[in-house]
């Protein structure tokens, strides 16, 4: 275990030989910047996760490195870098991301020279202090990088937490929540993503502290959220552990309503349950997806009547679209999820005519067609009564391949009605091509040029046109019930 450099010592001395580490698996590109940043005279180490990582075996998602070269010294080294200011980071991209940031102290990066011996020391000390748990408290101070080795610099015992498997504040654990309330969530991904047990009493600062997450910007939230969602199993893990410790209530009310709501389904277990089980059943790779599949049930806290909840996926949709709001999803990120809700209660049957496969498909959209397969196949799955979804896939596909789906498929555009019937630009116009395109749904072989003109002048002198407004469906024989 690396122990607290002593003043006036340089670290090296203070070391032992069970701190030497040899990192075999470090990328050239890390030992390279390193070298580098070594040959200008600056101190730098790997420092944080990615060295957490390492040390549990498995390959950190990014890079960092801490260093005493202050961030324009950083940039001028490595041509091409972006830096962001406010941090003190130097993001090198080339040919791997990496993150330099200049020692993190009290009042910032201090005097701008090359920090002696003892002074690198304490430098590391105190920006390792300023980290969030105590296996993310750590560094690699490289001593021979041609063969990868170096010095494990731990002051706060991370490496035995993390081989005790335990969750651990640095420092007084109240306090360190308070400087920044993000930590709590932090705290749950690594429990949930890395399977840790929480320290007692950093589990109580949480609980106490709890509250206070609401002041985080949804755009912090957002990001912790998909980064829990991106871990493999982790995400009934981390959201039953955002609601033991009170942080579920505070950050996501919707979801945490869900509690209790029962579901009347083969498998056991209230509409949180299944909820979390959902988003589990979708890939860890697409976190947006699972977040659709957290979020698909959100109407079944306030719709529930005679053992159903009719109109949830309406309801569903419009909480959803109010969550993701909220936390700063990016719009097409929220039109994607809000349509999956929105439209996860196709309930499909044999009987369904071909051209009800067509408006199925224009109702949902072509590019949303795989996601909400996706979808429903978790939603079955989590609720213990498998659908087989591959009839249906097999006669949309036939659709898509041979018959017009989409307005800019019609045989004719807005300037041909424009020029045929003689009318000007306006909404009418995108009117006459939605009924158009329900006509060709109906029946392809109307996708004629002429046709289409016939039809538009007749809905243009029966004023039909003006009655109904584009994309609306009759699809409620083709909902199910739940
Ligand atoms: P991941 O493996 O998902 O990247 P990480 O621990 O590396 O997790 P990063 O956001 O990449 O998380 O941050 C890198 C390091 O910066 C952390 O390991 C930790 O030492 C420090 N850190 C990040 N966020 C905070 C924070 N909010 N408070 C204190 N230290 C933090
Ligand atoms: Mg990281």
């Amino acid at each position: 275990m690396a122990q607290l450099p002593l003043p006036g010592r340089p670290l090296e001395a203070q070391l032992s030989d069970a701190d030497r580490l040899v990192l075999g698996d470090l990328p050239q590109p890390v030992v390279d910047l390193l070298a580098r940043l070594d040959q200008h005279g600056h101190t730098a180490v790997l420092v944080g996760g990615c060295l957490r990582d390492l040390l549990r075996g498995v390959p950190p998602n990014d890079w960092d490195v801490a260093t005493s070269a202050p961030p324009e010294a950083v940039a001028a080294l490595f041509p091409g870098a972006s830096w962001e200011n406010r941090f003190g980071t130097v993001t090198v991209l080339e040919p791997i991301r990496i993150e330099v940031t200049t020692f993190r102290m009290e009042g910032g990066y201090r005097d701008r020279r090359r920090p002696d011996e003892v002074r690198w020391g304490s430098s590391i000390q105190e920006d390792l202090a300023r980290r969030d748990f105590t296996m993310n408290a750590v560094a690699w101070r490289p001593v021979d990088l041609d063969a990868r080795a170096g010095t494990l610099v731990d002051p706060f015992g991370g490496a035995e937490d993390l081989r005790a498997g335990l969750l651990r504040a640095v420092g007084r654990p109240e306090r360190r929540f308070e400087e920044d309330a993000l930590r709590l969530l932090r705290a749950v991904r690594f429990a949930a993503c890395l399977d840790l047990r929480i320290d007692p009493s950093t589990e109580a600062a949480i609980q106490l502290l709890a509250p206070t997450v609401a002041s985080v910007s949804g755009e912090r939230v957002r990001n912790e959220l998909l980064r829990i969602l991106a871990c493999r199993d982790a995400p009934s893990v981390a959201f039953v552990l955002m609601e033991r410790l009170g942080l579920l209530p505070v950050l996501l009310g919707e979801l945490a309503a869900l509690r209790a709501i029962p579901q009347g389904k083969p498998l056991a277990g209230d509409a949180l349950e299944h909820s979390l089980r959902t988003a589990a059943a979708l890939p860890p790779s697409d976190p947006i997806l699972r977040l659709a599949g957290l979020l698909h049930d959100l109407g079944k806290a306030t719709t529930m009547a005679d053992g159903h909840f009719t109109g949830h996926e309406q309801v569903g949709a419009e909480l959803t679209a109010a969550v993701m709001r909220r936390l700063r999803f990016a719009n097409a990120e929220i039109d994607r999820v809000v349509r999956l809700v929105r439209e996860h209660m196709f309930g499909y049957t044999p009987e369904w005519t071909d051209a009800a496969v067509r408006r199925f498909i224009r109702r949902v959209g072509v590019a949303a067609l795989d996601d909400l397969f996706a979808l429903r196949e978790a939603d079955a799955a989590a609720s213990g009564g498998p659908v087989s979804l591959d009839e249906l896939r097999g006669r949309v596909a036939a659709e898509l391949g041979s018959s017009p789906i989409e307005q800019r498929q019609l045989a004719i555009d807005g300037d041909d009605l424009q020029r045929a019937l003689g009318l000007g630009e306006g909404p009418l116009i995108g009117r006459l091509l939605a009924r158009l395109l329900d006509a060709v749904l109906e029946a392809p072989s109307r996708n004629e040029p002429e046709q289409l003109l016939q039809m538009a002048s007749e809905m243009v002198a029966a004023g039909a046109a003006t009655q109904r407004d584009p994309g609306t469906l009759s699809g409620e024989s083709e909902r199910r019930q739940d």
